[in-house]
Parts: structure tokens; sequence; C-alpha cells
């Protein structure tokens, strides 16, 4: 192995995990557990990832936080106790601090680096990583828990430059915060962030302007404090709670209905989506079993939404422009706020539409739209979305077999083989990558399935004396065609316009990327795979035992 790449001291390590948000931090604990040498390389100033540079005011999870948590140690889920049924993000980033202090798996990750580039050395058969502090590190296994919602996006808008006052995105919020107070903001965007910001930021502002392009639909999030008899009754229920998750469709404990709109008569209906409601957040998307493959039964859930939307907000004209048209409901990743809808009865707040009539610049003052109407503003805050999935792969760009780099193989559109790996780019476990249920489930499940899943591999491959895995490229075609098929049972793929197809990315494939077979069916499938002796992977075996085998000694 060489010592110096390029006139700097390799480090060496048996996996370097990139990135130590919730998935990296899980893999540092459990590769340490399997007695596997790690260091994580994390860009932030600490850890958390998601939790770390999302601070915007508002932030907060919509899965609820008794799910939301690792399952990784029975003393941790016990004794940690979240004050909220969702929590908000300083909650969440305290979690993390504490799982990794409790540990002691700060030794093995390292801050303020980012991992800029990395090469698959086909002689050593090792990764060979290369960080903006100049450090180069070897690894014979590279884990990417790179975060699928880790790449902010600002949209390319005319004038930015010139803007004299100040603009922020929601997922690269300033640590020390910002003060909005008395002034006339701007907020572009009317997604998850958007909605979870815009009711605490309209509290602060003198005036709020939301630049709306597309409605999507806010179910209230119904959080509360935590109550004690429900955090007692999970407690006591762990295990169970937490393997009803790991076999559900989307790694949570929400309840599903099993029917079918159209069985129900529609006063059954009604109390149905009444009760979602009242259940808050992402339960509406479980109020009937095909609520995301009928039509007509979305349709009748998305006019009880509409219908809410009018109940609500007084102004009828603001009322209709917020009612999503033309978007079946969840096909847009459904956002789950508080005081959404309320927050356009107020007086300083004022929707401005900019489907109809486009933004066209920034100004030096504001925000410029194409019928030559200007809002000045002295902040502006992009809640404007990620290069979701693919991009903060396709930024480090891996280079694998054949000087081969991942940005060309995934030029049409991500591929991998389970969402995990990715042919031609041996011994590199993709975390929650595409292809996988990921974003389409609570993260952190399908985290934890995916590192048990990786680590269990790499265990595999000590034990039997194996250099390197990577999947056929006919094991992943096959399954990036099921992926697609998977979508294409649903609305999802009949609405095209969202980050789950990369859409929101000039020039990126239009391409629906995450699984939405089901946390459950996938978990069975990645777990009959690794059964099977890795059905769909190649092997090599280590110098060793190849030069062994050479000589006939086997
Ligand atoms: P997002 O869902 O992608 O929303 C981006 C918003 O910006 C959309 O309303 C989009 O409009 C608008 N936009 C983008 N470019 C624009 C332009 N040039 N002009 C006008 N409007 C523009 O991003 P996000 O809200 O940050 O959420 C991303 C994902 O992160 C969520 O879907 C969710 O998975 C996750 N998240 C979760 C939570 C939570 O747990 N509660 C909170 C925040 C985020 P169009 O729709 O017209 O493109």
């Amino acid at each position: 192995m060489q010592d110096e790449i390029e006139g700097v001291a390799v480090r060496c390590f048996d996996a370097i995990v990139v990135g130590a948000g919730l998935a990296g931090v899980c893999a540092v604990y459990r590769l340490r557990q399997a007695g596997v040498s790690v260091r994580a390389l994390e860009a932030g100033g600490g850890v958390g990832g998601t939790w770390y540079h999302n601070r915007y005011p508002g932030a907060r999870c919509d899965i609820e936080s008794l799910d939301y948590s690792y399952s990784f140690s029975d003393e941790l889920q016990q004794e940690w106790k979240w004050s909220e049924r969702y929590a908000g993000q300083p909650e969440i980033l305290r979690y993390i601090n504490h799982v990794a202090d409790r540990f002691d798996l700060r030794r093995d990750i390292q801050l303020n680096t980012w991992v800029v580039r990395a090469r698959f050395d086909e002689a050593q058969e090792r990764w060979m990583l290369f960080t903006d502090t100049g450090e180069v590190f070897s690894a014979k296994y590279a884990i990417m828990a790179t975060g699928v919602l880790s790449v902010a996006q600002v949209p390319s808008m005319k004038g930015l430059e010139d803007y004299r006052g100040e603009w922020f995105h929601t997922g690269d919020w300033p640590e020390q915060g910002v003060d909005l107070a008395g002034k006339w903001v701007g907020v572009i965007g009317t997604g998850s962030s958007a909605t979870q910001l815009i009711p605490i930021v309209a509290e602060q502002t003198e005036h709020l302007y939301v630049f709306q392009r597309t409605a999507n639909y806010t179910m209230p999030a119904q959080n509360h404090p935590m109550k004690p008899e429900v955090e007692q009754e999970w407690k006591k229920h762990y295990p169970d709670r937490r393997k009803f998750a790991w076999a559900s469709g989307f790694g949570h404990n929400q309840v599903t209905n099993h029917m079918s709109g159209k069985e129900m008569s529609a006063e059954a209906r009604l109390a149905e989506l009444e009760n979602r409601w009242r259940l808050g957040g992402l339960y509406m998307m479980r109020a009937f079993k095909d609520i995301l493959t009928d039509p007509e039964v979305n349709e009748i859930a998305a006019e009880f939404v509409r219908e809410k939307i009018r109940a609500t907000v007084q102004d009828r004209q603001t009322a209709e422009a917020l009612c999503p048209r033309d978007l079946y409901i969840g096909t847009k990743r459904l956002c789950s706020g508080t005081n959404y809808y309320e927050t356009f009865n107020r007086r300083n707040v004022t929707l401005v539409d900019v489907k109809n009539r486009a933004i066209e610049r920034i100004t030096a003052d504001g925000i410029l739209l194409e019928d030559g109407s200007e809002y000045e503003v002295d902040a502006l805050i992009f809640a404007t979305g990620f290069d979701a999935m693919t991009g903060a792969m396709n930024r480090i760009n891996p280079v694998g077999r054949k000087g081969r780099a991942l940005r060309e193989a995934w030029a049409a559109g991500p591929q991998t083989y389970l969402g995990l790996c990715v042919a031609g780019f041996p011994n590199m476990f993709v975390i929650t990558g595409p292809g996988s249920p990921s974003v389409f489930s609570n993260m952190v499940t399908s985290i934890e399935q995916h590192i048990e899943w990786t680590v269990a591999c790499i265990e595999h491959m000590r034990a039997h004396g194996l250099s390197s895995i990577e999947p056929t490229v006919q094991a992943q075609e096959d399954w990036t065609r099921h992926v697609t098929e998977a979508a294409g049972k649903t609305l999802y793929a009949q609405s095209r316009n969202s980050w789950f197809h990369g859409a929101n990315i000039p020039g990126k494939p239009v391409v629906f990327m995450p699984y939405v077979g089901g946390v459950g069916n996938y978990y069975q499938t990645i777990t009959r795979v690794a059964q099977s002796g890795y059905e769909g992977f190649r092997f090599s075996s280590a110098p060793a035992v190849r030069n062994a085998s050479h000589a006939g000694e086997t």
C-alpha cells in the first residue's frame, strides 16, 4: 500500500464513513462494535447532518419522536426523554450529540472535513478519499452517509448578486440565528421547510411576503408536549414497537386504514378523514389503502383538505390560491405545520402568486415579477429545497473501476442494486440511497436497516476472506426496473414535477428515485439477499487467499 499520495501521508482505516448525521453516527457505533477501524469525516462543525444545518425557525420532525430515534440501544431508548410529540430541531440535535457522547463516538469522528473526491484503487482494492483539509484517507470500505437532503438548492435567479439585503437558505441556516424583527421579509417556496418557518417568522417580521409557485397540502402537525402515559406505554413495549416499524410500510407506528376509499360509505370516509386531520401530520397519507393509487380516492382526500383551507383562511382569494390544484395529495411530499393556513389571516402576511407571473429577477431591493410588480424586502429566505438523493454523492463524484465516475454512471438517473450498492463501485455502500425506501420512510428506521446490512456484509467478507463486493450489472438493472415499476403502480408516476423525480434541479434526469415497495417488504428483500449468500453481487477474494488459491493451496 502507498504510504504517501501526492506528497501527503495516507491515513488508513478499515472503513471511512462520509458524514456524521444520524446515519454516520449510527455507522460509527455499529462498525466499532464489529471491530472495524473507522473514521467518520463530517463537513459540518458538529454532528447531526440535517439537524445541524437546518436550524431555521420552526424546524421540526414530522415523524413522532418516539419513532424517530435509534433502536440500537435499549438503555438509550428507555432513558432518553422527548419533550414533545414531534421534536424540534434543537432537541433532535441534542439527542444526536448525546448519542455521540454516551457511546464515546467522537474520537472516531473528524469534523470540519469535507470529502471532495474519492477513487477506488483497483490494485489495492481500497478507496482513497481526499478532503478539503488536504488529507488523504485509505479504506477498504467507503460508507456514504452523505444524506439525501443535504445539498441546498438556491435557484439561479438573475440579480441575486446585486441584492443589498441579507439572504439565507433554510438548509444552511446560520448557527447564530437571524434577527428578522421589524423587517420586511420574503420567503420563496411553500414546501415542508417553508410551511414550518412561515408562521414563526410572521410573528417576528414587520411584513412577510410568501412567494408561492405551487400550493402544496399542509396538514396540522397537532404537536403537543409528550404525554407521560404515551411515553410509558411506548417504553414498556419498545421492542414490539420497533419490530412493527421495521415491518411496516413506512418504517413507523402510524396506523394505516386497510380499506379502499371506495369500499367505504361517504360518512365513514369523512369520519376517517376527520380522524386523520385530528391525528395530524403524515397520518393523512394512510387514510385509505388506495389514496396513492386511485385518482378518485386521492381527490376525495385532496378536496377534504381544500375545504379545511377554505374554512380557515378568511380572504377568499387567498384561500383559493392556497388550495392545491392539479396535484395529487402526497405526490409532492405532504407538509406538516402548525398554524400554517391561519398565518395568512395576519395583516402582516401577503401571499404572492409566482406561478402565473414568475419571478423575473432579484433587484437591489427585492423581487421583481415578470408583470413588473416589485416587492421590496430587507431579507430573503430561500426555502427552495435540495438536490435530493443524488446531490451529495454526485458532488463527491467517486471514481470506480476503470476510471468511471459516478456522475457518468448515473447520467441517465441513479442506478443501484437494492439502493445500497452500485455496479463498478466495489465496497461502496450508499446509506438510504436512491432505489431504497429512504425519504419514503422514517429515515431512522431505514438508516438502521442499511447500517445493519452493511456491517453484516463486512463481517461476512472478513469471515470468508473476501476483498471486494459489488453488484452485477444485471442485478442492478433488474432492481432499478423494479423500483420504476413499483412507482409506476402509484400516482407518483403521473406527478413528475417533484424532487422525488429530481425535477427541481435544472438538467437533472427526471427519474423517480426512492423505492415505494414498503419498508417491511424491502427489509425482507435485503435480508433474503444476504441470507442467500449475496445473490446479485460478486466478490473477489483477499490477495492472500487469491495467492494461496493460485498456488493450489486451498
Ligand atoms: P421543497 O419541498 O423542494 O420545496 C421547495 C419550494 O420552493 C417549493 O414550494 C418550490 O416550488 C419552491 N421553489 C423552488 N424554486 C423556486 C423558484 N425558482 N421560484 C419559486 N419557487 C421556487 O423543499 P423543502 O421545503 O426544503 O423540503 C424538502 C424536503 O425536506 C421535504 O419534502 C421533506 O422530505 C424534508 N423536510 C422535512 C421536514 C420535516 O420533517 N417536517 C421539514 C423540512 C423538510 P415548486 O413546488 O413549484 O417547485
